[in-house]
């Protein structure tokens, strides 16, 4: 994943609007709030609440 940290600055989880951390491995942007990761699907953040995974506890 090669993300231009500019982006990530101003991405916010589109649900409740938190910054969001990055998962390297997993390839997602992840909203520990939400519990939710969003993908990243060459190098573009998909910042869709449908698109995203809900995260296990
Ligand atoms: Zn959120």
């Amino acid at each position: 994943m090669n993300l231009d940290p500019a982006l990530l600055d101003i991405l916010v989880c589109p649900q409740c609007r938190a910054t969001l951390a990055v998962d390297v491995d997993r390839d997602e942007l992840v909203c520990h709030l939400c519990r939710l990761a969003y993908p990243v699907r060459d190098d573009i953040p998909v910042m869709l609440v449908g698109e995203a995974r809900s995260l296990a506890d």
